[in-house]
């Protein structure tokens, strides 16, 4: 039952909140649904789910019309997967967030697109600080000049950053990259490029509870609540 599944996770994240001192509703749950079909998002959203996480377009490009009356009534989709920039007006058009925004040029495209559509897009930074072949983002040294760029497109709202740390079995090996990006939050709110309560994604199945001591608002969870998935993804 997907119902039994959130409610575990949210005593998880509440634990680990109050541990840190936080309050467990500054941490959003953010349901990662890729290669789970529209069903059992349906049912997340019954156990009170609204946010929920897709990491190609294509799959959130199909399930945006196959849960349009949720999201009418207030389910969100956040990319939390690569973007190649021809893909920056599709996303537009089936996401609410996107977290992986790693260049001037997606920036760029996204925000035509959103204003195009009319719309305001929520977009974070994904960071890139271990520099895995594999993985994407800005580097360091990129990511204040993006947030700048960030702050003059019209059409977006930049609010915070994301990483994807190496994988490693034990989750305490992950806690330094989220401290990381948290230091990184606090020195570009320094520097007037976030706000001080920005967004930091970061945290999955099995690291979520470090992340959200480190300072987690959005952790992106899908196994512990779907089950493990059958394909890679
Ligand atoms: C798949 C995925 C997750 C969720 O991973 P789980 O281990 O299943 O919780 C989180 N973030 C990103 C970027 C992902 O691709």
């Amino acid at each position: 039952m997907i119902a039994d599944r959130v409610r575990a996770v949210r005593e998880r994240i509440s634990r680990a909140a109050q541990r840190a001192g936080r309050r467990p509703e500054d941490v959003t749950l953010v349901a990662v649904s890729k290669t789970f079909p529209a069903e059992a998002m349906r049912e997340a959203y019954a156990a009170g789910l609204r946010e929920f996480g897709e990491n190609k377009v294509q799959e959130g490009f199909r399930k945006a019309a196959e849960l349009r009356d949720l999201r009418d009534a207030g389910l969100r989709l956040h990319l939390i997967g690569h973007l190649q920039s021809n893909k920056a007006k599709k996303a537009v058009a089936c996401f609410d967030a996107v977290h992986s925004v790693d260049g001037a040029d997606l920036a760029q495209k996204l925000s035509r697109a959103a204003v195009e559509a009319g719309r305001l897009l929520q977009v974070l930074v994904q960071v890139d600080l271990a520099h895995e072949p594999t993985k994407h983002g800005a580097g360091e040294d990129a990511l204040y000049p993006l947030l700048e760029a960030l702050r003059g497109l019209p059409g977006l709202r930049s609010s915070g950053l994301m990483v994807l740390p190496p994988f490693d079995l034990e989750p305490e090996a992950v806690r330094p990259w989220f401290r990381r990006l948290r230091e990184l939050r606090e020195a570009a709110t320094a520097r007037g490029l976030l706000s001080g309560g920005a967004e930091l994604s970061m945290g999955m199945s099995h690291d979520f509870e470090i992340a959200i001591e480190e300072g987690a608002t959005l952790v992106r969870v899908g196994t512990a609540l779907f089950g493990e998935r059958r394909r890679a993804a």
